[in-house]
């Protein structure tokens, strides 16, 4: 039995604010959002960084990020948004299951990116992933 949340919520386990699914990857938001619409992508199978993903898997969970992305996009009416992957605790990793942050960004929104300051509002999450689905 895994103790990782992440592998805990790509086997429906543990809810999560899904704004995608497939067989091998997931997407949802992030509960700590640094920007309104905020999401995580990783893969279903468990690795901790992104040094232990075999490169066909990458392939394909990439392509989900730039899926995800373009939706998330959408939906925000955001301007722009960045990927944020970080690998070990150093590199301000905090849950050791590789995953992608995919943050909306906003034009002159001032965002000093940074993680785990403020946990999101139920409602505000529920909202962004309604409305985030539509348009992935
Ligand atoms: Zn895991």
């Amino acid at each position: 039995m895994t103790e990782c949340i992440f592998c805990k919520i790509g086997s429906g386990e543990i809810p999560a604010k899904k704004i995608y699914e497939d067989q091998n990857t997931i997407a949802f938001l992030d509960i700590f959002p640094s920007a309104k619409g905020h999401s995580l992508v990783i893969p279903k199978k468990h690795y901790s960084t992104l040094l232990d993903i075999p490169e066909m898997e990458l392939k394909e969970l990439i392509q989900i990020v730039q899926k995800v992305g373009a939706g998330i996009m959408k939906a925000t009416q955001a301007d722009g948004f960045n990927i944020l992957q970080n690998n070990k605790e150093a590199a301000g990793q905090i849950v050791p299951h590789l995953h992608f942050h995919i943050i909306p960004r906003f034009k002159d929104d001032c965002l000093k990116l940074s993680f785990g300051s403020k946990q999101g509002e139920e409602k505000e999450l529920a909202h962004w992933e309604s409305q985030i689905k539509k348009h992935i």
